[in-house]
This record gives structure tokens, sequence and C-alpha cells, in this order.
């Protein structure tokens, strides 16, 4: 894997190439992306600067995914995963498509699909290239 991303990594600097790289594993991709878009049942659900999303995501599927990256300082734990399973993309949950997966999900999230909206910081700013698909972004930012 390692390799194949090194390869990939020489080849964008030769051709001056864009890449665009599609993985479930976040983990993969730290080193090598500048922006990411994490994807949910078919839809943008989050995009940051890779550093930022690491750092400080903004939607609980996000978190997920980075908390189930394994980690090698902690050798003997369990793995964790996001409960359930991902919907099929032919009968989406009503609302947000991650409300029965999601332990924040309330009422509002099971009735209305929220829209991929800016981020903004503390001074109500918005963040550089930051979007969230969340109603409670603004929680899980600083939760
Ligand atoms: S909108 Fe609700 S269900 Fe969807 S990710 Fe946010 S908190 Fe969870």
């Amino acid at each position: 894997q390692a390799q194949v991303m090194d390869l990939l990594a020489e080849l964008q600097a030769e051709y001056h190439m864009g890449l665009i790289l599609i993985t479930h594993d976040l983990g993969v991709v730290a080193d090598v992306a500048d922006k990411i878009a994490v994807m949910y049942a078919g839809r943008i659900v989050e995009t940051a600067p890779v550093h930022e999303l690491y750092a400080n995501p903004a939607h609980p599927y996000t978190k997920g995914l980075l908390r189930s990256i394994p980690r090698l300082d902690q050798k003997g734990q369990d793995l964790y995963a996001i409960k359930g399973l991902p919907p099929s993309l032919l009968h989406l949950p009503t609302g947000c498509s991650f409300n029965p997966r999601c332990d924040a999900a309330t009422d509002l999230c099971r009735s209305d699909r929220p829209l991929l909206q800016p981020v903004l910081d503390v001074d109500g700013a918005e963040l550089e290239g930051r979007r969230s698909a969340c109603h409670f972004w603004k929680e899980t930012l600083h939760g």
C-alpha cells in the first residue's frame, strides 16, 4: 500500500497532475491528501483541509471513521466500529441518512435532511473549505 502511494505521489509530481483518491480508509490518505471529502450513502457529508479534518471533524460519521483507524499505541484493545450497516441506496432513511447509526440523532435528524453547510469558527467566520451536512456540526466540532 505504501509503495503504491509513493508511486502515485511520484507520478503526480512528475506530470503536475491533480489526483483524486477514493478509499474507505482515512488512514491511507492522511499523508498524501490536501483536501478530503467524506461521503456517506452517495452524498458528501463533510469537506475539509486534511489536517483540520483529522484534528477536529464536524460530522459524526467522520468522527466514527477516524476512531476506527487502528493505532499502534493501542495494541490489544478492541477496534472501534460504527454501529449498524450502511443503508440501501434504494431505501435511504428519511432525514439524515446516517441517523440510524448516529449516537447524536434527534427527531430533527429523522425528519429533515441536513444540507452541506459552511462550518464557522467561534466568531462566526467561515472556515475555508469546511462544510458539514449535520444539523449539529457545532456540537460535533466542539464536543
Ligand atoms: S444530522 Fe443528526 S443523525 Fe445526521 S449526523 Fe448529524 S447528529 Fe447525526
